[in-house]
């Protein structure tokens, strides 16, 4: 029996290695909704490969050439943030919300609202909206899997597990690739230093994250709303080698681990063929090969992301909508050669200090607080 699925930022990292998957079982999959923010030419092309039923652009600018690259394919065209939401509401058996940043809450809420599976990669959506988020996924009945490899770990060692019987949720960080750096050094980072990442190979925001350990950060509030077992019970160890993508101990001191390559297609399968398994061409884990696994607490001086993360999530409100708009800003800000590396987790401190708004109830609530808080941030660029 085939089944269909909706794959929001179809032309990114995470789009490329879910589409890999789907290669793998062409008779398997039929393809609704594939959508890009402007890559017209390789969306088209996507498209075209899967014989999807439609493709969208978020910005309504690249629809021309998006209809020229699809013309006499038969295969519908669309643009804009509208559209991105239509095309995300279209009945599917799956949908990978692989969008980057808030940009793909409104989309991913919109699959969400029909009640099928979404498979989340779009961490800073549900960071953002949090119990917004988590709330419509329970009205509509949905199943919510993560496809971050963390999350999908954490996902793996709670099967057939009761959340009470939890002592804690150990998120493994990297620690990225300036990890041994010297405040001084991490001063004069460059982009191109800090998106190259030891073992993950992704898109140019989340690298940056990986640098700055904001991503741990997104990554610890993204695991409170997963797996709501207290804050007081995640924590964050460092682990170099991302061979174990994170644990779970329970009360009798059992601690579970999923283990596995750093490809993202091995927790991206694990969502698509859940709760059975399927067949992936990755590397197998070589642990002699490895030889050694370490960890390390993590330094909060140095990278204070997670320390930003934890009392946003503590302070609760709209404050985690903050520190992902502000952080957005930063990381666009930094890659565009406008402030220094450190200076990204120094305007998030700021933005967050300046703009407590209280929680948000709607969608609506989210954007707003999301805008407002990109505003503050934009402002603080201009005296970084
Ligand atoms: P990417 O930059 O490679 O791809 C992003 C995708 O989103 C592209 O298809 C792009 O066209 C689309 N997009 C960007 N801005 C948009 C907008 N404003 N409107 C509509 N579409 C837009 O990013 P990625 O690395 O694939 O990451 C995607 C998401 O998955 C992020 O939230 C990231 O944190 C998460 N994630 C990624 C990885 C990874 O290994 N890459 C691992 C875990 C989680
Ligand atoms: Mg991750």
């Amino acid at each position: 029996m085939t089944r269909s699925i909706s794959l929001l930022g179809a032309t990114g990292s995470i789009g490329d290695s879910t589409l890999a998957l789907i290669r793998s079982q062409p008779d398997l999959w039929r393809v609704v909704a594939l959508t890009a923010n402007c890559s017209a030419e390789k969306l088209a092309r996507l498209a075209r490969e899967f014989g999807a039923e439609i493709a969208v652009v978020g910005d309504e600018g690249c629809l021309d050439e998006l209809r020229e690259h699809l013309a006499g394919s038969g295969i519908e065209a669309a643009g804009g943030a509208e559209a991105l939401c239509a095309a995300a509401a279209r009945p599917a058996d799956i949908t990978v919300a692989a969008i980057v940043g808030c940009a793909g809450l409104a989309p991913t809420m919109a699959a969400i609202e029909q009640g099928k599976t979404v498979a989340l990669a779009n961490k800073e959506a549900l960071v953002s909206a949090g119990e917004v988020m988590t709330a419509k996924v329970a009205a509509h009945g949905t199943t919510l899997l993560p496809v971050d490899s963390e999350h999908n770990a954490i996902f793996q060692c709670l099967q057939g597990n009761d959340l009470a019987d939890v002592r804690w949720i150990t998120l493994t960080a990297s620690g990225g690739p300036l990890r041994t750096r010297t405040l001084a050094e991490l001063d004069a980072v460059t982009p191109a230093q800090a998106v190259a990442h030891p073992n993950w190979d992704m898109g140019a925001k989340i690298s940056v994250d990986s640098a700055t350990m904001f991503n741990k950060g997104l990554e610890f509030i993204e695991a409170h709303h997963l797996f709501p077992v207290g804050l007081d019970r995640l924590r964050i160890v460092v682990h170099p080698q991302s061979v174990i993508h994170s644990m779970v101990e329970y009360r009798d001191g059992s601690t579970l681990a999923q283990l596995g390559p750093s490809d993202m297609r091995v927790p991206i399968a694990s969502t698509l063929a859940w709760p059975a398994r399927m067949d992936t061409a990755c590397k197998p884990l070589d642990l002699t090969s490895i030889g050694e696994l370490s960890f390390f607490a993590p330094d909060e001086e140095r990278f204070p992301a997670t320390r930003l993360a934890r009392e946003a999530v503590h302070a609760g409100g709209g404050a985690p909508a903050v520190l992902n708009a502000a952080n957005e800003v930063a990381v666009a800000a930094f890659l565009a050669g406008q402030i220094r590396f450190t200076q990204i987790s120094a305007i998030v401190a700021h933005t967050l200090d300046s703009y407590t708004p209280p929680a948000p109830r709607s969608l609506d609530d989210v954007l707003a607080i999301d805008a407002r808080a990109r505003a503050r941030a934009a402002a603080m660029l201009e005296h970084a």
